[in-house]
């Protein structure tokens, strides 16, 4: 029985594994297709400043609308876009979807900040990487210095790298802006942050999650926030969900927030509603609004 037991363990194991080998398999032969079809699409998340109450930026995030399995995130494909070298079209096409919005969106007169858009390392290794966003800009009449370009810190600070040094260098002398993302999961040492190179850091939501609770997340968000203020860095938030973190973040003097409980990635046309209120009027989110005496 024993024996039996084990091998019966054994085939689960394997199964398991040939089904998810095969699912990676059966998503790049669909990746071919998703490209070719326009199934990659961008959603749009607003950032807000609840020291003037404006909206001060968007980003940009992909969704690969699966015809059998429905809405995939970045996390279900992003990594074996990446293995099969695919990543820089499929940036292409949610950028060009994602600017021509925001440069629509411009023009009716709904002033957003600035439109964020994400990069891995590969991106930033695609030779001439910088020159195709700054074509893809022009040719929908979006100004260069209403977009700004998300990097995680490992990327950022890979500075044994020249290229992509050199291309996050070129992109900013155009007016774009640098952003450090996902702030405080890398493995950055903190000397990176005075490289003159970087506009913003955005704390990761890891710290966000239940900052009122947990301590020692409060304090390293403080930190955070005394040093690139320091630096002369502005600071953004991601991920709350609650107001008791907003609150909490308030009172660390935190004032740029990104998350759910301000709006969560919205498609072109929600996005395009919720910010003509919002900007237009320049009327806060409830979770945002703060009791003035
Ligand atoms: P990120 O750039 O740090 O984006 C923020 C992520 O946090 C997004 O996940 C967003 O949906 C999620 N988020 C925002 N607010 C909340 C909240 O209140 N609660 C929770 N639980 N989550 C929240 P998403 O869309 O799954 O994207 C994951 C990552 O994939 C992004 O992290 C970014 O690194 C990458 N990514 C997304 N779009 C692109 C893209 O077009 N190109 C590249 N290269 N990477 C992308
Ligand atoms: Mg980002
Ligand atoms: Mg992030
Ligand atoms: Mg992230």
């Amino acid at each position: 029985a024993a024996k039996r037991s084990g091998k019966g363990t054994f085939r689960f194991f394997n199964d398991e594994m040939q089904k998810e080998l095969n699912a990676a398999k059966a998503l790049e032969k669909d990746i071919d297709d998703a490209i070719t079809l326009g199934q990659f699409k961008p959603v749009f998340q607003p950032q807000m400043d609840a020291l003037t109450g404006r909206i001060i930026g968007v980003e940009v995030l992909v969704r690969w609308h699966h015809p059998q399995r429905g809405i995939l995130l970045p996390g279900d494909f992003l990594d074996v876009a990446a293995n099969l070298g695919r990543m820089p079209e499929i940036t292409r096409l949610v950028l060009d979807q994602a600017f021509q919005a925001a440069s629509e969106w411009k023009s009716q007169g709904i002033d957003f900040g600035r439109i964020a858009v994400n990069f891995s390392g590969h991106d930033l290794m695609w030779n001439g990487f910088f020159r195709n966003i700054a074509q893809l800009a022009h040719e929908h009449g979006l100004a260069c210095d209403h977009i700004s370009v998300e990097v995680v810190e490992s990327v950022a600070i890979r500075s044994d790298n020249e290229q992509s040094a050199r291309a996050l260098y070129e992109l900013r002398k155009l007016g774009i802006r640098i952003e450090i993302d996902d702030f405080g999961t890398g493995f950055a040492s903190l000397s990176h942050l005075n490289r003159n190179l970087f506009d913003r850091v955005k704390v990761d939501r890891q710290f966000i999650a239940n900052i009122d609770t947990c301590e020692r997340s409060r304090i390293i968000v403080d930190s955070i926030i005394r040093l690139a203020s320091a630096l002369k860095l502005e600071v953004v938030a991601e991920g709350m969900e609650r107001q008791e973190e907003i609150d909490t973040l308030l009172q660390l003097g935190c004032t740029q927030f990104q998350g759910n409980a301000i709006a969560p990635p919205m498609p072109r046309t929600v996005a395009k509603d919720w910010l003509a209120t919002h900007c237009g009027t320049g009327r806060l989110p409830d979770a945002l609004v703060v009791e003035t005496h």
